[in-house]
C-alpha cells in the first residue's frame, strides 16, 4: 500500500513534527487516525508523520471555551462528558455518527477537518457552532475561523502546518441544538448532514438561528440567507417553509454515486425542517 514510504516518523511533539514536515519537501504527510490516508495511499508519498504523540490528545473546558486537541478521536467525542453536555451534545452525536466503532477508534478531529471533505460531520457541527482552529506553523500558532479554512481565498492554510487545536465558544444559554444525518447506510458517510440552533424570545420570535449544513456544496457551508431571512420572524411553520425553500436555494449538491443532486437538494429542505422543529421542541414550543 505505501511500498514507497521509506521512513515513518512519530514525533513527540508539535515542534517536531513541523520540523519533518518541513524537511520532508513536499514528500511528507502527517497521519492521524489514518482511516483516509490509508485509503489514499498517495504514492508519491516519501514519509510519514504521525501526530498520535504530538500531545494533542485532550478535551478541556475553561471558562466559556471548550478546546479540543487535533488528535481527539470521534469516539473519545463520543464518550466525554464536557462534550455530551455542550450544545446540546451535537458534537457527540456528529462524532457517533462517523463511520463504523473501528473507524471511531481510530479517526481523528482534526484529520476530519483537514481532510477537505464537504461531507465531514464534524465540520458541519463546528461550523454552526462558530468553532475556531489553531493551526501550527514552524512561524508560530495561529487561530481562525473554521469557516476560513473553507474558503478558497484560504486555500494552502495547511501548507507546511498543523491543526493543533479546535476551540468552541460556549453558546448561550437559551439556545438549543439540533443534529441530523442522512447515509444509505448507518456507516456510510453523509449525503446530507444538518446542524441547527435556535433561539426563541418570550412572544416566540427567531432571536438568532444558525443552520449548517454539509455534502452539499464543495465544503460544509453556513446557510446565512436563511439565517438572516429568519432574524426577528415569528417562529412558525410559515417561517420554518421560508427557511427551507430559501436554504435549498443556497445549496450547490452534485450528483455522484451515492445520490443525486435533485434528491439531495430535497433532502436539505427535510433535514432543516426535522433539524429547526427538533430545536423547537426543546425549547417548549409548539407549532
Ligand atoms: C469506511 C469509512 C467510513 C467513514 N465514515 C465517515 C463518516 O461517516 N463521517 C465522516 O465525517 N467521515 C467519515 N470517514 C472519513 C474519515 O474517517 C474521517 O474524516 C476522519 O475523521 C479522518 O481522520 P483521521 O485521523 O483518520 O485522518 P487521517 O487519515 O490521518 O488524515 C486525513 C488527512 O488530514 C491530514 N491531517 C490529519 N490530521 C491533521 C492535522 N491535525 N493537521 C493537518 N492535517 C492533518 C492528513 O495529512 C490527511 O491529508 C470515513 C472513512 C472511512 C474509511
Amino acid at each position: 500500500m505505501f511500498d514507497k514510504v521509506e521512513a515513518f516518523y512519530r514525533p513527540a511533539s508539535v515542534r517536531e513534527a513541523l520540523r519533518l514536515l518541513h524537511t520532508g519537501n513536499g514528500k511528507a504527510r502527517v497521519v492521524a487516525g489514518g482511516t483516509d490516508v490509508a485509503v489514499e495511499a498517495d504514492p508519491s508519498i516519501r514519509f510519514l508523520i504521525d501526530i498520535t504523540q504530538a500531545g494533542l490528545d485532550y478535551i478541556r473546558r475553561k471558562g466559556n471555551v471548550c478546546t479540543i486537541g487535533a488528535t481527539t478521536t470521534m469516539a473519545a467525542l463520543e464518550a466525554s462528558p464536557v462534550i455530551r453536555g455542550l450544545a446540546g451534545g451535537i458534537l457527540a452525536q456528529a462524532a457517533a455518527a462517523c463511520g463504523s466503532v473501528q473507524i471511531r477508534n481510530m479517526a481523528t478531529l482534526g484529520g476530519n477537518l483537514s481532510n477537505g471533505s464537504p461531507a465531514a460531520d464534524a465540520a458541519t457541527v463546528l461550523l454552526a457552532l462558530e468553532a475556531e482552529i489553531v493551526v501550527a506553523h514552524q512561524r508560530g500558532r495561529k487561530a481562525s475561523s473554521l469557516a476560513a479554512l473553507y474558503s478558497p481565498l484560504r486555500q494552502g492554510l495547511l501548507h507546511e502546518a498543523l491543526i493543533v487545536e479546535v476551540a468552541i465558544p460556549i453558546p448561550a444559554r437559551g439556545g438549543r441544538w439540533s443534529f441530523h444525518k442522512l447515509g444509505r447506510t448507518e456507516v456510510d458517510i453523509s449525503l446530507v448532514n444538518v446542524a441547527a440552533g435556535l433561539q426563541l424570545d418570550s412572544r416566540n420570535r427567531v432571536k438568532w438561528v444558525r443552520i449548517a449544513l454539509g455534502a452539499v456544496a464543495n465544503s460544509p457551508i453556513r446557510a446565512v440567507n436563511a439565517e438572516t431571512l429568519a432574524a426577528g420572524r415569528t417562529f412558525d411553520e410559515i417561517l420554518i417553509e421560508d427557511i427551507c425553500d430559501e436554504v435549498a436555494r443556497e445549496v450547490t449538491p452534485i450528483t455522484d454515486v451515492r445520490a443525486s443532486a435533485e434528491y439531495r437538494r430535497t433532502m436539505c429542505r427535510v433535514l432543516t425542517k426535522r433539524a429547526l422543529q427538533e430545536c423547537a421542541a426543546r425549547t417548549g414550543c409548539s407549532l
